[in-house]
């Protein structure tokens, strides 16, 4: 497998990290993971082509994680170059509500020829092709999800926004990367994790690889790798905007 970072950062605007955003390449297929703000210019960026994802997985509804939907649909109508005019999203209860609002807003974009297949998830296990998906309510929204995603022998989980709980943990067991968010170094923040309950998490589970991401500024100041390697004794790495990580 394959992540590239593309938005480690937040709804708070900073240098080198953009809203939640998340590029996977796992057996063959090519998913990105919520696209905040500014997602669509920051695939292109990375030498990254968005004609070619083959699915998107959302994790909620805050605008930091949702926001460049439409506009990733409005590329794919427009561009005479994509040819799949195709478009896959798998997301939490009110990703079709979220779309078909955007869509009331610009009718413009009920015109274009784009076939659309929203699948809102739960607790939920799906395939595509040889990759396995296994999605589940955490602790942040009402609906919010995290991801585990399998194929070969490699697992990768990406926790969305969510508080330590028992449907994350069971999700990152063993997990050779968890892409975790770490939204405040040590100080407790309702509905998301610190640095330091990453460690702890990424202990608990055996994940091999720990990557901690969704940095607030009070995040990015601090030395969360430190703090997190406290409680975590295996590889840990701090996200950036444009890290690419094969594992
Ligand atoms: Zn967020």
């Amino acid at each position: 497998m394959k992540l590239t970072v593309l938005g480690s950062g937040v709804l708070v605007p900073q240098a080198g990290h953009a809203p939640s955003c998340y590029f996977l390449e796992a057996g063959g297929k090519r998913l990105l993971f919520d696209a905040g703000s500014g997602s669509l210019q920051q695939l292109v960026r990375a030498g990254l082509d968005y004609r070619k994802i083959d699915a998107f997985f959302f994790s909620h509804l805050h605008p930091d994680h949702v926001h460049e939907l439409p506009m990733f649909f409005v590329a794919a109508g427009l561009d005479k170059a994509n040819k799949a005019k195709r478009f896959t999203v798998f997301g939490p209860k009110g990703i079709k509500r979220f779309f078909a609002k955007c869509l009331d807003l610009y009718p413009f974009m009920k015109r274009l020829p784009v076939k659309t297949r929203f699948r809102e998830l739960a607790d939920t296990s799906l395939r595509l092709g040889g990759v396995k998906v296994r999605s589940a309510i955490v602790q942040h929204t009402v609906g919010a999800l995290a991801y585990r995603v399998e194929a070969g022998k490699k697992s990768f989980v990406f926790s969305g926004d969510s508080e330590d709980c028992l449907a994350l943990r069971k999700l990152c067991w063993k997990a050779d990367l968890a892409m975790l968010e770490c939204s405040s170094p040590r100080k407790p923040f309702s509905g998301h994790l610190t640095a330091l309950d990453c460690g702890a998490l990424a202990s608990a589970c055996g994940v091999k690889h720990l990557v901690l991401s969704h940095l607030y500024p009070a995040s990015v100041k601090a030395n969360v790798k430190g703090l997190a390697g406290k409680r975590f004794k295996g590889k840990i790495r701090v996200a950036r905007d444009f890290s690419v990580i094969p594992f």
